[in-house]
């Protein structure tokens, strides 16, 4: 079906965003075709899903192309659905995370298909026998669903056996101080610290010191912990 020229009309909304800022598959393959335009070029680069992986490998090519001469495509399966995360907006607009299943859970009760997506946008993209929630098929992917974590990976978690030691270094040095800061997380606010979370831990130290935590471990008792300043994973908040 070729792509409609004009935005189309919801039964609330105009889709402006979604026309103007995504190609049809045609309309990117029509600009491939020197018949159609003398600046017609092939696609250099093709990035399968804009989620959020997809995304900022596409944007990180372009931008790193200093003769920004090379063509790239994002092939996104899903919709234009929301433009960015918002804190909470998922849910206030009906996109929840839907449970675990199964394809063969979902076929069997008649509700596995393309136009089928469960909370408007997910979709199971393979079988499995571990049941799990799926893809969030629309343009950003599972990012819209950020809570605003930035997850710095520990030494043990990045062993020097099984990662190469320059893209140790190269995530150390560059990618999550850089991600921290597109995300948003190298700025604290009150759900780190600031008069609500004092509230709160001083109301935590009271119940551990009138014994109304029973579950709490003694300081001394503590593991030690294997991060070191400033690589800690700061965590704003679960959405
Ligand atoms: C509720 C929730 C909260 C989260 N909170 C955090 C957090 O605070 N911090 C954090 O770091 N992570 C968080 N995550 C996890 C994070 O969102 C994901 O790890 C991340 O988005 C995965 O990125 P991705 O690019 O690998 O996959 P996705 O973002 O899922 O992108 C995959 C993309 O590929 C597209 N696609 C799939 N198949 C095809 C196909 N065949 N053809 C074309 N397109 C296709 C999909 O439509 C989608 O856009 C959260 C996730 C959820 C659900």
């Amino acid at each position: 079906m070729p792509t409609p020229k004009k935005a189309d009309q919801g039964s609330f909304t105009r889709d402006v965003l979604g026309r103007y800022i995504c190609n049809g598959l045609d309309e990117a393959m029509a600009s491939t075709n020197s018949a159609n335009s003398p600046n017609a070029r092939l696609f250099d680069v093709i990035v399968v899903g804009g989620g959020s992986f997809g995304a900022v490998f596409a944007q990180h090519f372009f931008s790193q192309d200093s003769t920004h001469s090379h063509r790239v495509l994002v092939l996104e399966g899903g919709p234009f659905t929301i433009p960015e995360h918002v804190q909470n907006l998922p849910i206030f607009a009906g996109l929840n995370v839907p449970s675990a299943t199964s394809i063969q859970d979902l076929r069997s009760q008649g509700q596995f298909g393309l136009d089928q997506p469960r909370e408007e946008v997910w979709g199971l993209p393979w079988h499995s026998s571990t049941k799990f929630p799926g893809l969030a098929y629309c343009i950003g992917g599972r990012s819209l669903y950020f809570g605003g974590w930035c997850p710095q990976l520990l030494d043990e978690e990045m062993p020097a056996d099984r990662w190469p030691q320059a893209v140790i270094d190269d995530l150390d040095s560059t990618y999550f101080a850089d991600a921290s800061t597109q995300i948003g997380t190298d700025q604290t606010n009150d759900f780190i610290t600031g008069d609500l979370h004092t509230t709160l831990r001083q109301l935590l130290f009271d119940g551990i010191q009138n014994g109304s935590v029973p579950d709490a471990i003694p300081l001394a008792a503590r593991p030690k912990p294997s991060v070191r300043p400033p690589k800690t994973r700061r965590h704003l908040d679960t959405t």
